[in-house]
């Protein structure tokens, strides 16, 4: 069942924007609260013992200030794939043990920003004063894109805006089946969904309260079939007492589900998470086991698995997926040069290398 919030909290200055009236419409009955005090009532839910739990029951409708549209955030030592990312929500229904937002936010509740007028309008004199750059965007760094579209309507908004668009791509990211929106619109390929994908193990164990893997891939259908392109993103890979069994059947649902050749892209990540996450891991989740593994602290100050470990796992997963296909396009998400090379037989030189294989399978 998709998402509905408990109470709503609304800025003064955002309460009679457009998007707070659309979202309104969307949730009748939900008792709502003005607010002159943002971080008041921010500060109110992060003083609670579970403060994510109970923040997750709340939406907050406000202005964002700073700058909607940022590079991923990167470092230099692994490899990145120059993704650009368009904040228009802070913060997660879903509920998954290693998500990182528990250890990267100081703000607790889901968070959507109303003055949307202002984030498109950044967007747009962005890509109009680059037109020989090619962009991909995303939703889903620090929310994810989908779970929540029939309360905010991002998609109705963003999927005409980017039709209008030549030098960019949108990605909706997600782990929900949450596609109506989506499947009343008529894309001109312009738009991608990339589903996060994994174990059955992992999913069921880790992912709380997002769409099995079953009704991901149900949904990952509809989209296609509705003329969208469509990614997977095999993140956070775990390793575990029969992970490579696992990986290998989930990957042959997924193929048997949709043909590689309709597939843009595969990302690969291994799970990594910054230090702080542990505690907050641990006692949130206590039947967890991933923060038990075997780990090194990376210059990027995340946990990841040793070198050795996660070669093992990228290798065993692209040769998988090379048996189904030779041509499907592979990436690795965060991941040294070295790792690249024992991974892929290459060692991309630069940002710029890696960004034009992938923008090469959209221009396709
Ligand atoms: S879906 Fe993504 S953003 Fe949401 S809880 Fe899971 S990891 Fe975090």
């Amino acid at each position: 069942m998709n998402y509905t919030p408990s109470k709503i909290f609304i800025t003064e200055e955002a309460k009679n924007d457009t998007q707070t009236g659309r979202m309104l419409e969307r949730m009748p009955g939900i008792p709502v609260e003005i607010i002159q005090d943002e971080k008041a009532i921010i500060r109110h839910y992060n003083d609670k013992e579970d403060a994510f739990t109970q923040g997750k029951r709340m939406v907050l409708l406000t202005r964002h200030k700073g700058k909607f549209f940022k590079p991923c955030p990167s470092v230099t030592d692994y490899v990145c794939c120059n993704y650009q990312i368009f904040h228009l929500a802070v913060g997660c229904n879903f509920d998954c043990s290693y998500c990182i937002l528990q250890a990267y936010l100081n703000n607790p509740i889901l968070t959507f920003y109303t003055n949307i007028e202002d984030a498109l309008s950044e967007l747009s004199s962005i890509l109009k004063e680059n037109p020989k750059s090619y962009y991909r965007i995303g939703t889903g760094e620090l929310t994810d894109s989908l779970s929540t579209d029939h309360l905010t309507g991002f998609s109705e908004i963003l999927v005409p805006f980017f039709q209008n668009i030549s030098n960019a791509t949108l990605e909706f990211k997600t782990k929900s089946d949450n596609i109506d929106n989506l499947l009343k619109m008529a894309p001109k390929e312009k738009v991608i969904v990339g589903w996060s994908y994994n174990s059955e193990k992992i999913s069921q164990e880790e992912e709380h309260k997002t769409a099995s893997l079953e009704k991901r891939l149900i949904a990952a259908k509809k989209v296609l079939d509705a003329g969208y392109k469509v990614t997977f993103h095999l993140d956070p890979i775990v390793h575990y007492e029969g992970w490579e069994k696992d990986y290998k059947e989930s990957l042959d649902r997924l193929f048997d589900a949709i043909p590689p050749e309709k597939i843009t892209w595969i990302s690969m990540g291994s799970l990594r998470y910054l230090p702080k996450l542990k505690n907050v891991m641990t006692e949130r989740f206590p039947k967890s086991k991933l923060a038990y593994g075997e780990f090194v602290r990376g210059v990027d100050d995340k946990m990841r698995y040793f070198k050795d470990i996660r070669t093992e796992m990228f290798q065993a997963i692209q040769s998988h997926i090379r048996s189904y296909s030779k041509d499907l396009a592979l990436f690795l998400c965060m991941e040294s040069q070295e790792v690249w090379q024992k991974t892929f037989g290459i060692r991309p030189t630069s940002i710029e290398e890696v960004s034009e294989k992938l923008d090469t399978q959209l221009i396709k």
